[in-house]
């Protein structure tokens, strides 16, 4: 199974909870209005970063995110799937 990895631009989100609401398993809301990728490592610059299991409702959350600041990577064929 192909490996996704996931690169959340925190700093940049606006807060609007789509992402949780879909997938509260790796997004959460916190007291700053901004959500948390839950187990993502800190890259620096307001950007997290985790790898995950191949799986297609993680593309859907990130073309569900308003301001298209989770982008996704499959990693077994180099193809930015969002
Ligand atoms: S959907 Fe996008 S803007 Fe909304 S909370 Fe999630 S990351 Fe932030």
């Amino acid at each position: 199974m192909a490996k996704y990895k996931i690169t959340y631009d925190r700093a940049n989100c606006i807060g609007a909870g789509a992402c949780a609401a879909m997938s509260p398993n790796l997004f959460k809301m916190t007291g700053d209005g901004k959500a948390d990728l839950l187990g993502g490592k800190d890259i620096s610059g307001g950007k997290f970063e985790i790898e995950v299991d191949e799986n297609p409702i993680i593309v859907e959350v990130a073309k569900a995110c308003p301001v298209e600041v989770i982008k996704i990577k499959n990693l077994e064929t180099g193809a930015d799937l969002v």
